[in-house]
């Protein structure tokens, strides 16, 4: 079933996406418009809109996506230099996609956060 979100629908499959990890609670794609030469994303299976709608329940989810995200740093070859590790959330957070995800960002020296 289509939704009006993105990443719903390539939990689904309605939108075809290479995936670089799938789990039974995560999965994790490259960044359509990369901002670094590294630039993946990690993305729950459930809806949750923004990280200001996180609770303590979702501990092991999160858990399981920083762990993803320190794997694919490791795969791409960016872990010894170091990455960033980012959620945006609202507007003036530079949220586009309300649908959390974890931006794991690397391959060049990254600047001052903002
Ligand atoms: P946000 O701005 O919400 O923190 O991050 C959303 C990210 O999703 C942006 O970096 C944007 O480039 C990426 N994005 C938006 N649409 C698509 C898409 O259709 N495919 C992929 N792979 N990334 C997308
Ligand atoms: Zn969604």
């Amino acid at each position: 079933m289509t939704t009006d979100c993105l990443f719903c629908n390539m939990v689904s499959g309605e939108m075809a996406v290479e995936k670089l990890h799938d789990d039974d609670l995560c999965f994790a794609i490259r960044d359509i418009n990369p901002r670094a030469p590294v630039h993946l994303l990690v993305i729950p299976k459930i809806h949750i809109a923004t990280m200001r709608d996180v609770q303590e329940e979702h501990g092991p989810l999160l858990g399981r996506m920083t762990a993803v995200a320190n794997r694919l740093a490791e795969a791409e070859g960016i872990s010894e230099r170091g990455y960033r590790l980012t959620f945006n959330v609202g507007d003036e957070g530079g949220q586009t996609v309300y649908h959390i995800h974890l931006h794991v960002l690397g391959g060049r020296q990254l600047g001052a956060e903002g």
